[in-house]
This record gives structure tokens, sequence and C-alpha cells, in this order.
């Protein structure tokens, strides 16, 4: 098992936020009762910058989604929720995150593209101890990362990558950094035996 590394309260005030957005505070609660997690019902961690989070725990809630909705129904509220995670860390953490200085307009889409998503590998690695990196193809980038809180999820690894918060996050950060959308899929998953997450993301947006 790997070293149960932290991320800062912030990051799972954010998440909290994000989840009751998707599905409400009952539903959040139900889903935190139903996965063991009930001290956490109704309650907020603080909003500061403390590695204080593990990241099994941060794992265990994705993993009481999944388990409440069952994996078909989870991918598309986990989604939901980076989508919305990435909008509240913008609000509440964009100090953090290193967005609030972002000069995108005058950029080409490829340009915001890669900004945005080099932006969120950076914060990954300084801020939440996932060492990442990101890789450019003619048609795609590949971002990867060594550590995730997927590696403290346990499931049945027949179901598949798991990362869809990720996804999400991904996805809500390059309609906010170009105004379109894009098709993000996850290869590679630490939590299913692969020595790294990867995520592949198409440069052609699903629109045009
Ligand atoms: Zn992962």
């Amino acid at each position: 098992m790997a070293e149960d590394l932290k991320y800062p309260n912030a990051s799972l005030y954010v998440l909290i936020l994000a989840a009751e957005e998707v599905m409400g505070k009952n539903g959040l609660a139900s889903v935190l009762n139903q996965g063991g997690l009930e001290y956490m019902a109704g309650k907020y961690p603080p909003n500061n910058l403390k590695q204080q989070v593990p990241f099994s725990l941060y794992g265990k809630i994705q993993q009481a989604i999944e388990d409440f909705y069952g994996p078909r129904g989870a991918k598309a509220i986990l989604m939901r929720v980076g989508r919305a995670l990435f909008r509240y860390s913008l609000h509440e953490q964009s100090k953090l995150l290193g967005f609030a200085s972002l000069a995108l307009k005058a950029l080409p889409v490829n340009a915001r593209m890669k900004l945005i998503l080099s932006k969120i590998v950076k914060a990954g690695a300084e801020e939440l101890s996932m060492p990442g990196a990101i890789e450019e193809t003619s048609d795609a980038f590949i971002i990867t990362r060594t550590a995730c809180p997927c590696q403290f999820r346990e499931r049945d690894p027949n179901i598949g990558v798991c990362d869809h918060v990720t996804i999400g996050t991904f996805q809500e950060s390059l309609k906010w950094a170009t105004g379109k959308n894009f098709r993000v899929k996850q290869t590679r998953c630490l939590n299913i035996g692969d020595d790294i997450d990867e995520f592949i993301v198409e440069k052609t947006p699903m629109d045009d």
C-alpha cells in the first residue's frame, strides 16, 4: 500500500461543496452514512491550507459515492462533482491553483488548453502531493501522475479506471479556459494496478 499522503483541508472543503451541489445536502449525507463516514455528514472541514486530509479519506468519499450509486451511475455523478470542484477551487482557492493571474484571452485555443492543464499539473505536484507530467502530441495532451487518492480505494479492479472526478475537473477547466468542451479519458489508473494515472485530452473540441 502506498504511503498515505496529505491534502490541504481546503481540498476536502471544496470536494464537500461540490458533492453537495451535485447530490444535495441530504443525498451527500446518505452517501456518507452508508459509506461508514457518518461522522462527516452535515459538517464542513476547515477551509485552510493545512495539510491535514489523508489521501485515504479523500479516496474513501469518492468510493462511498461509487458504492452508493453503482459504478455506472457514479461515473456521471463523479464527473459532475469534478466539474463543480474546479469551479469551487477557482472561487475558493484561486491563489493556491495560480489561476487568478492567467491572461488567456489573447491566446489561441491550443495554448489556453496547454496553459490551464499545465497549471493543474503543477498545482497537483506542488500543493497536492501528486507529482505529475504533461506531454503534447499532434492531437492530444497526455497527463500522468504517480500518486493519487485512488490508491487507497478498495474496489473491484474489473470495474476499471476510477478517477472520474479528475476527468470532470479537466473538462471544466478547459471549458473555463476556452469556452469549448473537450473529450477526456483515463487510460491508466493506479487503483487497478497500473504504475501511473494517465489521462488523454483530445485537442479537437467536441462541439466543432
Ligand atoms: Zn488515480
